[in-house]
Formats: structure tokens, C-alpha cells, sequence
């Protein structure tokens, strides 16, 4: 039986597995074929799709881009994405450039709290284009503001926190239609943790291609609403870990394990040739 993982961030986002690490992980969870998805970048694929070619283990160029429809964050996948696609790169230096921003204005909230972190240090420790909160939050360890990361969240972090500033989101309409001229196909992510049901009629009139039914954060119960919602609107089932790497000694590749078949769909999707859908269990 062959697996995938669909879902996977790097240390170019804020995972903490280089690109080049995630073929070897891939192998020791016996997976197939992964796609990397890190948050608003393509950074990543290169190094990562270079690994997993030498380890014979299949790549998807994938990102994860924040969107929101009406009010609502939604974060969407792209998979099969053209690399050279001059609209999504514009698109990805402008979410890029808004991430750099939004560490700066966070970095001053905390520097108006007398902690004279510097957004350098920041910059220095992600040394990646899409930088996050958990960079902040490592960065405030490092410099000894905190003893561990979450108490960076829990004290200035997280919303209603006095360095939480909201991040820059494209519309969800806007984002399918941007992995759609990328050549990609275009998925919800984790469904069960954003809550919005009432978006995927929209984003299924607006061309959404599936729905990540399978997701370390979904309970059985869970899978099992969006696998029926998934076949009512005729759309693809997807999931993976979205391993973020190593996180309080547990690291979540592995823990969705998504057998070979959807991955064979995604790609006979991909090439516009249909094939049956038959509903097989994920471990
Ligand atoms: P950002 O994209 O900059 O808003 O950061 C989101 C990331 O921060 C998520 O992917 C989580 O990995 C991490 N995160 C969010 N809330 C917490 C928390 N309370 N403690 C630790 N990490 C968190
Ligand atoms: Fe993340
Ligand atoms: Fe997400
Ligand atoms: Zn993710």
C-alpha cells in the first residue's frame, strides 16, 4: 500500500524541517509522494522537489495562501503550481512583503513594552521570505524575553495580546482564481479548524477543486462531515499532517497518512482526465 502526505511546511514558512529534510522524513514514514505547502511561498519547492527526485519520492509544488471570505480566515492550497507564473510570483511578493511589514509593526508593539527585541533578529532567525509569529516568538527565546515559545504567544502574541497585528489575506475567490491561472488546483484547507461550512458553496461556484477532508486536527468525526460534503459538491478528498516539524517533542508527519489513491485523482485532475471516485479509508 502506497501513502501521501499533502500537507507539509518547511523552514521557509515556519516549519522547522529544512526543504531538503523533508525527503528523508518521507522515507522514514513510508511515504510515496508529499507536497510542500508552505505558508504564501514557493520558496521552498526547489531544494525539496531536488531531495525527493534523488530519494524517488514523488514531489507536488504546493503552497498555502491566507484568504478570507466574508470576515473569515480560509487558507487555501495550491498544488501543481507553475513556478515561473508571473501573476502568482507578484502575488507572493506582495503577501512576502506584508509578512516583513507585519513582523516590523510587532516588533515595535513589543519594543512600546520597554523589550527592546530587534526586527533584525527576527529577520536573522527565520531567514526565510515568509516569515510568521513563531519567528517572533523564537526570537524572544533566543534573546532570553521568554523561557519558551508559549509563553511569547500567550503573552504578546496571540489575538487580544498587545503585539498581535492581523495578517494581510487575499480574497478566497481571488486566491482560487490565482492558482487556477498558476495552472494549479485549488483546495480548502483543514475545513474543521476555520468552522466556515457555509464558504464552500461560494468557493465551489467559484471553481474550488477539493476540500482537505483528511488532517491532523480532525477528528474522525470530523473526516467523515467533510467526506460527504466533499462528494455533494463533487470535489476532490485530499488531507495530510501539516507538519510543522518537531513541536513539544512530537512531530506530526506521519500522523495522516493518506493512501495513494487521492493522489491519483489530484493528478488525473491535474491532466483533466477523470477517473472513478472510490472512497478508501486514510490511516
Ligand atoms: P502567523 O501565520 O504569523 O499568524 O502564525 C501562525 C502560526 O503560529 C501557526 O501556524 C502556529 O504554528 C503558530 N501558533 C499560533 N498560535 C500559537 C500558540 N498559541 N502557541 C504556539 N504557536 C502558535
Ligand atoms: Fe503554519
Ligand atoms: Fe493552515
Ligand atoms: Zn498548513
Amino acid at each position: 500500500m502506497k501513502f501521501v502526505d499533502l500537507h507539509l511546511h518547511s523552514r521557509c514558512s515556519d516549519g522547522t524541517y529544512a526543504p531538503e529534510e523533508l525527503a528523508a522524513l518521507a522515507q522514514r514514514y513510508d511515504l510515496s509522494a508529499v507536497a510542500l505547502t508552505d505558508h504564501d511561498s514557493l520558496e521552498g519547492c526547489p531544494p525539496a522537489a531536488a531531495a525527493c527526485h534523488a530519494a524517488e519520492i514523488e514531489f507536488v509544488t504546493g503552497t498555502e495562501l491566507t484568504a478570507e471570505l466574508d470576515g473569515n480566515e480560509i487558507h487555501l492550497l495550491g498544488y501543481y503550481l507553475d513556478m515561473d507564473n508571473l501573476a502568482l510570483l507578484e502575488a507572493l511578493a506582495k503577501f512576502q512583503a506584508a509578512r516583513q511589514n507585519r513582523i516590523r509593526e510587532i516588533v515595535a508593539r513589543i519594543n512600546d513594552l520597554d523589550i527592546p527585541l530587534q526586527s533584525e533578529t527576527v529577520f536573522t532567525l527565520a531567514n526565510c521570505r515568509s516569515p510568521g509569529r513563531p519567528h517572533v516568538g523564537r526570537a524572544l527565546v533566543q534573546e532570553g524575553f521568554c523561557a519558551t515559545q508559549d509563553e511569547a504567544f500567550d503573552r504578546f502574541l496571540k489575538k487580544h495580546r498587545p503585539a498581535w497585528v492581523p495578517k494581510f489575506k487575499i480574497s478566497a475567490l481571488d486566491a482560487i482564481a490565482l492558482i487556477h491561472q498558476a495552472g494549479g488546483l485549488a483546495v480548502m484547507a483543514h475545513p474543521g479548524l476555520n468552522r466556515t461550512d457555509e464558504a464552500i458553496p461560494k468557493l465551489v461556484q467559484t471553481g474550488l477543486d477539493g476540500l482537505e477532508c483528511y488532517h491532523s486536527k480532525h477528528p474522525p468525526g470530523t473526516v467523515s462531515h467533510y467526506l460527504h460534503m466533499a462528494q455533494h459538491f463533487n470535489l476532490l478528498v485530499t488531507g495530510g499532517s501539516d507538519c510543522h516539524g518537531v513541536s513539544k517533542g512530537k512531530a506530526t508527519m506521519g500522523s495522516v497518512k493518506l493512501p495513494y489513491i487521492y493522489m491519483e485523482q489530484l493528478q488525473a485532475r491535474h491532466l483533466c482526465v477523470g477517473i472513478p471516485y472510490t472512497p478508501t479509508t486514510c490511516i
